[in-house]
């Protein structure tokens, strides 16, 4: 499958097939992008810097824990090369990052040949490429222009022309670059948006829109319980264990062993029950009413079913490892018609 969408009049695919982000120039003699994927502008809005500002009640935050790994890597001469990391058991897109004193974001940019962006493929084993400074990397292919690579990535060409280890000749010619084909090129502070893995915005009056996301969507509209307008934390541990919130982890994960009671958040209806096909494994959906819902993920089991009333603190399901996991906790996500996908420590603590 291959997915394209139009940014500053040129047109970039994302081909899964080479497992690399490429960029097409409009007009290029390059095969047209196959088809257009529809992208739902709420599921692509990966920018909280539109919300409105929120100033919780309590921000009481004494009892979250989290572990930090204090031994870096992080050399006394800047690093030029991209080197190598071998994934262990218990690392996180986090730990790894601060390990080499990057931005989480380099690690996922780094890598999408392996990760698809998306955290929880992290497995043991996987090799990854730790880039010298925060950015992205770029494989080069035939008739690529410097110019649009550049731009897709937010960069002035000539960053990525001055970087010493893309070995680069400062009298380069735009035109015609003649970068090997296959060439990997660091792209200093450059960015591109995460493709999208985020569940649909499910509620209570569209469950049906949950279909594509695997056997666990719900097919009717349903009527029960409204939230309380405020939240309890969804499960017994108090503390993360793997990755905090970002722009392209939108919800927490939550330390927990195997079968630990998982709470409803607030009074709702379940929306999704079961399991999910884009790694979330397990997963419930509760649609509080109210204009929130509440996801939790990774589940042992699922104790609810689609259309069930469910209330404030009533049990839901276990804590597991199911989908794209490492090790059993819970990704918890929190929704707001208004605020877009949110961090759940704004709104509920431990
Ligand atoms: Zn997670």
């Amino acid at each position: 499958m291959v997915a394209a969408f139009a940014v500053l009049g040129s047109v970039f695919a994302i081909g899964s097939q080479t497992g690399w982000i490429s960029v097409r120039a409009e007009g290029s003699t390059h095969d047209v992008v196959e088809e257009q994927q529809a992208t739902d502008p709420e599921e692509q809005n990966l920018n909280t810097t539109l919300l409105p500002a929120f100033q919780p009640e309590t921000r009481d935050f004494s009892g979250v824990q989290r572990s930090i790994d204090i031994h870096t890597e992080i050399p006394d001469r800047p690093r030029m090369d991209v080197i190598t990391y071998s994934v262990s058991v218990g690392d996180t897109i986090f730990g790894i990052a601060d390990r080499f004193g990057l931005k989480p974001e380099t690690v996922l940019w780094g890598n999408y040949d392996v990760l698809q962006d998306d955290p929880h493929s992290l497995r043991p084993g996987q090799e990854l490429n730790i880039l010298p400074v925060d950015g992205t990397y770029y494989v080069w292919s035939e008739g690529d222009r410097l110019e649009v690579v550049a731009a897709f990535f937010g960069v002035d060409p000539q960053e990525i022309i001055d970087w010493p280890g893309n070995e680069l000749s400062p009298d380069i010619d735009f035109d015609n670059p003649e970068i090997a084909a296959g060439t990997a090129l660091v792209v200093p502070d450059g960015r591109r948006e995460f493709v999208s893995w985020q569940a649909p915005r499910i509620t209570r009056s569209n469950p049906a829109v949950a279909r594509i996301a695997g056997p666990g969507a719900c097919g009717s509209i349903y009527d029960g319980p409204v939230g309380e307008g405020f939240f309890v934390w969804p499960t017994t541990a108090t503390f993360l264990s793997g990755n905090n919130y970002s722009s392209f982890h939108p919800g927490i994960d939550i330390a927990g062993s195997m079968g630990n009671a998982i709470f409803a958040s607030a009074s709702g209806v379940v929306v999704y029950a079961g399991w999910n096909d884009y790694g979330y494994g397990y997963m419930a959906v509760i649609d509080h009413g109210d204009g929130w819902q509440t996801l939790y993920a990774h589940m042992s089991q699922v104790n609810v079913s689609c259309g069930q009333g469910v209330f404030q603190g009533s049990v839901i399901g276990g804590v597991g490892s199911s989908g794209n996991s490492t090790g059993a906790h819970l990704h918890f996500e929190m929704q707001s018609d208004v605020y877009g996908k949110v961090n759940p420590y704004d709104f509920v603590s431990p």
